[in-house]
Formats: C-alpha cells, sequence, structure tokens
C-alpha cells in the first residue's frame, strides 16, 4: 500500500542547493523533507578534487557531499533515498510521487534537480555507452590503465577529466571544436604542462568505432571543422564532457523554461511562476554553475519559502 508524507517544504534534489536547502529550512523550523534522486549527492559525487568551495582549500567531491548531507541531517531534514517521478503542481498542496511508492504532499517544494551531462547524439556514441563511452571519468577511468584515451570538450569538465584520466591513460587526446580552451586558466597551465594530453584543436568527433565480440571502442574518427579532413586517433575510452543540460523533466511542461530548458525564476528570486514553488542551482542556472552558487540559491529558496509560509499563516 502506497503511504502518504506531508510535509511544509519538500526538496527535491541532493546537491549543493538542496543541501543548504535543508539547513535552512530546517533551522527555520520547517521540518522538511528532502528526496535525493538517482544521484546522492549530486554532480560533485563524480569529480575527485574541488579547489574553490570556500572553507577547504581542497577536499574530494564526494566528500564535500558527504558533509553537506551529515550537515543538514543534523539541522533536522529528513533524507530520503527516492526518485520522484511525477510532481504536481497545479494546486496546493503540491504532490509528488516518489518512485517507491511514497506519495509527498508540501505546502512549498523546492527544486534542486541540478543538471546532466550531455551527449554528442551520434548514433556510434550511443551504440559504445557503457562499452567504452562515459561521460563520468571518476567513475570509469580505472578501467583504462595503460590504454589510450579521447576526451571531448574544451570547458573545466573536460580539462579536469583530461588530467585525471592522466593517472590511468598512457596518452590522452582532448578533441575540441575552436583552438581555444573555455576553461579556467589555472586548468589550462595544468593541462599544457602535462606531457600525456595532446590537444587536438578545431575538430569534431565524427564517429566511434570498435569491435561487437567482445564489444569494445577501438577509436575514433574526427573531423576538421574548417577543411573536413578525417583524423584516425586509437582509443579504448571515450569521455564525453561537452556540458550539461538542466534537469527539468518533472516541469518542463509547467513552469516556464529557457536558454535550452533553465527554468525562470524571478530576478534575484527563487520564486518560480508558480507562488510557493521555488527553484535553485544548476536547474535555473544557465551562467556560472559552481558548487557554491548553487548552495547559495539553496539558501534564498529555503528563505522565501519560509517567508512564503509564514505569508500564508497571516
Ligand atoms: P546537482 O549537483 O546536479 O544535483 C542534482 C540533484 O537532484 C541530484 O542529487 C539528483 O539525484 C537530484 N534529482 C534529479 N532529478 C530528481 C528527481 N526526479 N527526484 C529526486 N531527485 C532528483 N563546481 C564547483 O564549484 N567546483 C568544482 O570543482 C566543480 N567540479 C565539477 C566537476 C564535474 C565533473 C562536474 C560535472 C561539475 C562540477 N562542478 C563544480 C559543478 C557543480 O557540481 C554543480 O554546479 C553543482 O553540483 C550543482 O548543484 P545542484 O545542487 O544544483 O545540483
Ligand atoms: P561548459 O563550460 O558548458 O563547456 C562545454 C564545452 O564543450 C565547451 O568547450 C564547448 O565548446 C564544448 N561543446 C559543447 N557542445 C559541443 C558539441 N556538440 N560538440 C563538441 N563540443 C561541444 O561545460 P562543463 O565544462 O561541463 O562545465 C559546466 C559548469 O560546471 C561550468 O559552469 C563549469 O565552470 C562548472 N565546473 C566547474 C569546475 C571547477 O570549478 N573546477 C569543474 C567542472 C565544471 P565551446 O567552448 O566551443 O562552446
Amino acid at each position: 500500500m502506497s503511504e502518504t508524507r506531508h510535509t511544509k517544504v519538500l526538496i527535491i534534489g541532493s546537491g549543493p542547493a538542496g543541501y543548504t536547502a535543508g539547513v535552512y529550512a530546517s533551522r527555520a523550523m520547517l521540518e522538511p523533507i528532502l528526496v535525493q534522486g538517482m544521484e546522492p549527492g549530486g554532480q560533485l559525487t563524480t569529480t575527485t578534487e574541488v579547489e574553490n568551495y570556500p572553507g577547504y582549500t581542497e577536499i574530494q567531491g564526494p566528500e564535500l557531499m558527504v558533509n553537506m548531507e551529515a550537515h543538514a541531517k543534523a539541522m533536522g531534514t529528513e533524507i530520503i533515498g527516492d526518485i520522484i517521478t511525477d510532481l504536481d503542481l497545479s494546486k496546493r498542496p503540491f504532490t509528488a510521487k516518489g518512485d517507491s511508492g511514497t506519495v509527498y504532499t508540501a505546502d512549498a517544494v523546492i527544486l534542486a534537480t541540478g543538471a546532466r551531462a550531455r551527449w554528442l547524439g551520434l548514433p556510434t556514441e550511443e551504440e559504445f555507452k557503457g562499452f567504452g563511452v562515459s561521460a563520468c571519468a571518476t567513475c570509469d577511468g580505472f578501467f583504462y590503465r595503460g590504454m589510450e584515451i579521447v576526451v571531448v570538450g574544451g570547458g573545466n569538465t573536460a580539462v579536469e577529466e583530461a588530467l585525471f584520466l592522466t593517472n590511468f591513460a598512457s596518452k590522452v587526446t582532448l578533441i575540441h571544436r575552436r583552438d581555444e580552451l573555455r576553461a579556467e586558466k589555472i586548468l589550462i597551465n595544468r593541462l599544457m604542462k602535462n606531457e600525456k594530453i595532446v590537444p587536438l584543436w578545431d575538430h569534431e568527433l565524427v564517429e566511434v568505432f570498435g569491435d561487437e565480440m567482445p564489444k569494445g571502442v577501438n577509436g575514433v574518427h574526427a573531423k576538421h571543422v574548417k577543411t573536413g579532413e578525417i583524423t584516425e586517433i586509437p582509443a579504448k575510452g571515450v569521455f564525453i564532457a561537452i556540458g550539461h543540460a538542466p534537469a527539468n523533466e518533472l516541469v518542463k511542461d509547467t513552469l516556464e523554461t529557457h536558454m535550452g530548458g533553465y527554468v525562470v525564476t524571478k530576478p534575484d528570486s527563487t520564486e518560480t511562476s508558480i507562488p510557493g514553488v521555488f527553484a535553485a542551482g544548476d536547474l535555473i542556472d544557465h551562467k556560472f554553475r559552481q558548487a557554491v552558487t548553487s548552495a547559495g540559491m539553496g539558501c534564498m529558496a529555503a528563505l522565501e519559502a519560509e517567508h512564503f509560509l509564514a505569508a500564508q499563516e497571516d
């Protein structure tokens, strides 16, 4: 039989935005429920060193997120391992269905579902996903000890993944569609100094090829964006690091979105177009997409939820 749980504030997502919202909503005595989703701890659990979260010169991403979870719990947030599969925002209390069968009703909702890795959309990328093609170096890098690897992208994620993969790989080819990286300077400097990394500028990955039995990647074909010339690069692992798209599935038909699916909030606010529904973190942020900015927005969302609920009682 399905259980129904009521809460004043339902927080959906367990990244920096969700856990920070939990800390603030708990301290406002709102007894929030936080549903973690399929990736407890969010994106930072897929990385290694985090060097730009204030208070830590360097901390492993998963450790930072375990600390945040413990903090939210210690303040009184009830943390539940469930995935929200359906969200009805048409009337209050709002209703969310969990994959577990539990139904959550809430006077206010904080959406903190973050973002997910983007893919190139090539048929051969899809064919070899899980068999040599990955979007998570920390998860899968270990399998490629002593082998050649390709990384695609030119942002912070691509550069960090390329650097991390040199711990295992004999050579890392970084394929980027321009001749300039958008990653931070400190990361670019590290990349340029690393002798195992070979950048391939002005190229786009056009095909992954490999064997069927046993299934596995043998290399990629990359096309020069100006000349069209095709280069073959041998590789056993292919890591796609071309950015992230907002995880808006629950609300894309009910809330206004912009800039490729990011939820729209009011200026200087986490309020969405539906009163009582707040959104924070990478779900609304097409610009900064950092752990600290997500945490900041989680704080804002909890404070705004508190004001909203207080106004309902007047
Ligand atoms: P996320 O961290 O994306 O978390 C989203 C949460 O929502 C997850 O817990 C997920 O399970 C949950 N969720 C999604 N759908 C549902 C659902 N239907 N039901 C319930 N829950 C759901 N930033 C930095 O500041 N410093 C760094 O060094 C850094 N390194 C990074 C390295 C990598 C490889 C990546 C990918 C990102 C990195 N970032 C870094 C960016 C940072 O991770 C994000 O900005 C931040 O995690 C966003 O936080 P968030 O809380 O908005 O969402
Ligand atoms: P990003 O900054 O959006 O960069 C995506 C990269 O992929 C860009 O270089 C882009 O090329 C390229 N790209 C996009 N679509 C492509 C396609 N179809 N084909 C080929 N290349 C494509 O994404 P990100 O690196 O994942 O970073 C996301 C956010 O997380 C950023 O805000 C970043 O700062 C943050 N982050 C921070 C850290 C850190 O602080 N250490 C680490 C990781 C991530 P162009 O450059 O040509 O557009």
